[in-house]
């Protein structure tokens, strides 16, 4: 396929890979074009013509200098580039290419993590952190960057595993990662599960029992919950005073726009709380795309747990759901056009949430206790979880 085209006022602009082998989708992406920006029409020699129906974008776009920024060893080779589009003291955008070799990356994400630790008070000293510890990557991850991070305040922390929940049953491997780092383990019995939450049967008959039933949408937002209040109680019972959960970048850019979207208030970016419960993320200063290099860099013999068990079907059901799907897509989408967006998404919350933190009402939930954003119109008494915990018929 050829592809002619014109800006709106009728400007002919060059294509690159503009030829007979390529459809027109494929042309249009490989010029970062959306085809929803453009008008098609078939010429007459067979070509088709095509209009940009904005003239703002794109030209610029594709012209944004770029600024190498080399690895700090001379001539080592790279390991991973970081990127991402900025303004330079002129005002002008910029794409900054920052070149790691490895030593340099390990350093880079090292420095990060302890940076927006302490920039954002998520460690304090004299803390007590209680930390959600499921075993997979991400907590694996903070694990090990919390141990190998030296400027951080004195504090005291306990990994606790909440049963089920977490998706993962393998208890050995669990324990040794968190005795070989010498912290302190507990695991949540099912018992706890079923007791603090009234179910009616057993947490696995539970899950399953969500996932096929018609609120399936909200089966994996139902399980956060119940997970997130099992570290809650565990929390006031230990008298720690925050809870650490292992959130990677990507959470809080799904965050943002899941708030642009739904509207819905937001009661904290990298640490939140709820008047009673103080939660931090430090993860969230690496996009999981610089925590995969950072295992495989510092912990070259990790593998993620063993997913060749019984419980695959359940994990793969409960995780396909479209909508959220369709954020995570979007998200990954806008990294792609413009890196560097999650700082301003993530500067963006956090200025939305100290705007409207004042108004932020909790209620209690009727069922678990546990506190909840409340909404003027609500019916029941109890968390959206527990609601749908109840239409379900399983409390
Ligand atoms: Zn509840």
């Amino acid at each position: 396929m050829h592809v002619d085209f014109f800006d709106k006022d009728g400007m002919p602009y060059r294509l690159i890979h503009n030829n007979e082998a390529l459809t027109l989708e494929e042309i249009l992406k490989l010029n970062d074009i959306p085809i929803s920006s453009v008008e098609v029409s078939e010429a007459e020699n067979g070509a088709y013509r095509t209009r940009l129906l904005y003239n703002t974008i794109f030209k610029s776009f594709k012209s944004i200098p770029v600024e190498r920024v080399p690895s700090k060893a001379g001539d080592s080779p790279i390991y991973y580039t970081k990127q991402f589009i900025g303004f330079d003291e002129s005002g002008a955008l910029k794409r900054f290419l920052f070149d790691m070799d490895r030593d340099g990356f390990g350093d880079y994400i090292q420095s990060t993590f302890s940076d927006y630790t302490l920039k954002k008070n998520l460690v304090e000293k004299g803390d007590s952190i209680l930390f959600g510890f499921s075993g997979g990557t991400d907590s694996t991850t903070m694990l090990n960057l919390l141990k190998s991070t030296q400027h951080l305040p004195d504090y005291d922390i306990k990994a606790v595993t909440v049963g089920n929940l977490g998706g993962t049953p393998d208890k050995a491997k669990i324990s040794d990662a968190c005795a070989k780092y010498g912290m302190e383990h507990e695991f949540i019995g099912d018992n706890e599960i079923i007791t603090a939450f009234n179910l009616k049967y057993g947490v696995t008959q539970t899950i399953d029992s969500l996932v096929r039933s018609e609120k399936r949408e909200f089966a994996v937002t139902t399980l956060q919950h119940m997970l997130v209040r099992m570290l809650e109680i565990k929390r006031e019972e230990g008298g720690h005073n925050k809870i650490m959960m292992g959130l990677e970048r990507e959470t809080m850019i799904n965050a943002a726009l899941a708030y642009m979207l739904s509207g819905e208030q937001v009661a904290g970016v990298s640490r939140k709380t709820d008047g009673e419960n103080t939660y931090i993320f430090p993860l969230l200063s690496l996009l999981k795309k610089e925590e995969q290099a950072y295992i495989r860099l510092a912990m070259p013999t990790y593998r993620d747990l063993d997913v060749n068990n019984a419980t695959d079907a359940r994990r793969y059901s409960l995780y396909e759901s479209g909508y959220r799907g369709l954020i995570m897509l979007l998200a990954g989408h806008l990294l792609d056009v413009f890196p560097g967006i999650d700082i301003y998404l993530e500067n963006s919350l956090e200025k939305i949430v100290a705007r409207s933190r004042s108004s932020l009402e909790f209620a209690v939930c009727s069922n678990c206790g546990g506190r909840y954003i409340s909404v003027e119109d609500t019916e029941t008494n109890m968390c959206a979880a527990c609601s749908t915990l109840k239409e379900t018929d399983l409390i």
